[in-house]
């Protein structure tokens, strides 16, 4: 199975994104686990001090920049940004 990192490097583009949780406002519903096709989540095993288990970006590498975890998140507690310059080879 090709990741979602060897395909778009297989299309040429190199842009990195970093996916960060904002873990105080985070409730642990696993919306973004469920919705995210590159696998970029897991959830916590830690309890956040309001007492959830966050969802936790530990593969940011293969995030895609769909956009869909954002966009479903009702905490809006999720941001994904590119990091550095696109580049193509
Ligand atoms: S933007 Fe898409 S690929 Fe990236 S973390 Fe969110 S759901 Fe996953
Ligand atoms: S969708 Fe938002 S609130 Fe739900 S687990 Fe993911 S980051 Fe947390």
């Amino acid at each position: 199975m090709v990741s979602s990192a060897e395909a778009r490097q297989a299309l040429g583009a190199t842009r990195a994104y970093e996916v960060t949780v904002d873990i105080a406002t985070c409730d642990g519903c696993g919306i973004c686990i469920f919705y995210c096709k590159p696998v970029v989540f897991e959830q916590s095993r830690a309890l956040s001090r309001r007492g959830f288990y966050p969802a936790v970006a530990v593969r940011s590498e293969e995030c895609n920049s769909c956009g869909l975890c954002e966009l479903a998140c009702p905490q809006l507690a999720i941001c994904v940004r590119p990091i550095g310059a696109e580049t193509r080879s």
